[in-house]
């Protein structure tokens, strides 16, 4: 790859990816060939207790996700779609139900086991890129493998990939502050992929950028998404964003349906 080629990663044809050094063995699942569920919800409820105030937030939450599979949820602001999340993500408990991530039920987790389980199977994607901000754009994406004990040297490498892989190959000694809206996200979404998790949630990952940039991460979410097999679960406000998920399921009164087919 020149050095043009590869600041234009994320705009990469699918015929390039097929070339790009992001193909390797170990990459080979796809949606295609497994139906196997990497998340399950059942029944999930919520109530947030504070003072006295009882907040009923979600009060039954139901779904699985494929391997593979992409789903936007969509909901009115305060609907509860960070609250889902963030249970899904194993960073919030849950009132009653359950949330099995890649065959292992969260509640039944200790503390270190779900952080286990959080670090080999789930990617995370904010608004705001939550980047550490005195480190570079290579450190921050080197971060979950360091988390789960890859050697210095792989994790640098297998990092570096992925940021040529999003068009930054040329800014991984940049810090965040020295990156623009778009290219944090980008590093962002490169960060989420470098353990090539299950699945990646991401809440309103492209919430604070601007139409072209959104469009352009959402296509390189999508991207990866093809390259690696990783699921996303995807927040967001946009329809046009939501329709380029596989599903999208609406948030309403503390219950997720799924969307009419379009
Ligand atoms: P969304 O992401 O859809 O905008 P949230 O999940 O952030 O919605 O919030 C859903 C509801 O839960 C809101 O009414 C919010 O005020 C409430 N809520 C969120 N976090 C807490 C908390 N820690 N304590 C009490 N209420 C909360
Ligand atoms: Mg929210």
């Amino acid at each position: 790859m020149n050095e043009t080629t590869r600041n234009k990663g994320a705009q990469m044809s699918s015929s390039q990816m097929k070339s790009s050094q992001l193909k390797s063995s170990q990459m080979s699942s796809n949606k295609m060939q497994s139906s196997e569920n990497v998340l399950r919800a059942s029944n999930v409820a919520k109530t947030y207790a504070e003072g006295g105030l009882r907040t009923h937030v979600l009060s039954d939450v139901s779904f699985t996700l494929k391997r593979g599979e992409t789903m936007a949820i969509v909901g009115a602001s305060g609907s509860g779609k960070s609250t889902l999340l963030h249970i899904i993500g194993g960073l919030d408990t849950l009132t009653a139900g359950e949330v099995e991530v890649d065959g292992r039920v969260l509640s039944r987790l200790s503390d270190a086991e779900r952080g286990r389980v959080r670090n080999r199977s789930l990617g995370f994607i904010y608004q705001f890129h939550h980047l550490l901000p005195e480190f570079t754009a290579l450190e921050n994406v080197c971060m979950p493998l360091l988390i789960r004990g890859t050697a210095i040297g792989e994790a640098e490498k297998q990092a570096t990939t992925l940021l040529e892989r999003v068009g930054l190959g040329a800014r991984t000694h940049h810090k965040p502050s020295e990156l623009s809206g778009g290219e944090r996200q980008r590093c962002a979404v490169a960060r989420a992929l470098v353990t090539r998790p299950a699945c990646v949630l991401g809440d309103e990952p492209t919430g604070n950028l601007d139409e072209a940039n959104a469009a352009q991460v959402y296509a390189l979410m999508l991207e990866l998404n093809h390259e690696i097999g990783t699921s996303f679960i995807l927040v967001t406000h946009d329809p046009r964003l939501a329709a380029k998920m596989d599903r999208t399921l609406v948030l309403h009164n503390g219950v997720l349906q799924e969307s009419p087919a379009r």
